[in-house]
């Protein structure tokens, strides 16, 4: 069993922007996430976890092993996809990888099978000799999840891989994420609600560097159950029921808007019980979290 414990972490940009505000969060194996509007500190978590930048203060301890000390104790046992993976060097598949390869120290006796059974996992076995600059979206971050999964990591962190993917892809890589197995950490990082229901047994959300909430999606949806209630209404009157009800999602269907509320007791004028769904819970979390300044 891995985990991965980040203790009362905190980073201030040189800006002065406070990208992490004392967070604190602990990871098992499993596929876990990390769910938060843009900005939320999500990129940057990620980037400290992977030993790329510096914390200001706090601890992060994987398997026992403080690596913001030790970063090489957790390099060798980690994949990273970032979120933007950048400039692709005019290689091809099979040489960008058995480059990548080499840095991470895969034996060189291995390194051909190991690549080509990556290749095969992630469909892009037929395409391994094209170059990777002139791959799809969708084939880039496959690509990226094999280069993820070299040498074995123990820990892999993938930051926002589906944006900007069509929902076909999208659901392709979903489909590579959900195979990777429980025998490791997965971190994914993510402002896509349906992503985590999809994928993560357990999930935690961050806004403005802190940490709002975590556990188990199905446990929170458990915890919201009674209290979402729905109403279809004119989008002219949206600020009227935004004046007098706490809502949590505005969805527009066929010109009008369906509004989800969140209220202990049946708010009657009409509104229906509904089932809540992760999105409710995550637009809950956000709204009733305490507003930092
Ligand atoms: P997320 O990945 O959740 O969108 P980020 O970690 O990228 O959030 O950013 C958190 C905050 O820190 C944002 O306000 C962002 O503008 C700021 N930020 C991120 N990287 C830098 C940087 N290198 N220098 C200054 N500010 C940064
Ligand atoms: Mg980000």
């Amino acid at each position: 069993m891995n985990t991965l414990q980040i203790k009362n972490l905190s980073k201030t940009y040189a800006n002065g922007v406070k990208a992490l505000d004392n967070l604190s969060l602990e990871i098992g194996n499993g596929m876990f996430g990390l769910l938060g509007p843009n900005g939320a500190g999500k990129s940057t978590l990620m980037k400290t976890i992977a030993g790329l930048q510096s914390a200001d203060h706090g601890e992060i301890i994987f398997n026992g092993e403080n690596i913001l000390q030790n970063p090489l104790f957790i390099k060798k046992q980690l994949g990273y996809l970032p979120q933007d993976f950048g400039v692709y060097p005019k290689l091809s598949a099979f040489q960008l990888l058995e480059h990548l390869a080499v840095l991470k120290g895969v034996p060189k006796n291995e390194r051909k099978e190991q690549i080509l059974a990556l290749l095969q996992k992630v469909n892009l076995y037929e395409h391994r000799n094209s170059e990777v600059h002139s791959f799809s979206g969708g084939m880039r971050q496959r690509f990226g999840i094999a280069q993820v999964l070299l040498g074995n990591p123990q820990i892999i962190i993938v930051d926002e891989p589906t944006a900007g993917l069509d929902p076909e892809e999208r659901n392709r890589f979903n489909n590579l994420l959900s195979e990777i197995g429980e025998q490791l950490i997965v971190i994914l990082s993510t402002h896509l609600v349906e992503d985590v229901r999809s994928l993560c047994s357990q999930m935690a959300i961050i806004n403005k560097g802190c940490l709002i909430a975590s556990g188990a999606p199905a446990q929170f949806i458990e915890q919201l159950a009674g209290t979402i209630w729905s109403k279809t209404i004119d989008k002219k009157d949206w600020q009227r029921y935004a004046d007098n009800y706490r809502i949590i999602t505005s969805q527009l269907n066929a010109g009008r808007l369906n509004i989800h509320v969140h209220a202990t007791t049946q708010p009657g004028n009409g509104f229906t019980a509904v089932v809540p769904a992760l999105e409710d819970v995550y637009f809950t979390q956000l709204v009733n979290a305490p507003q930092h300044v």
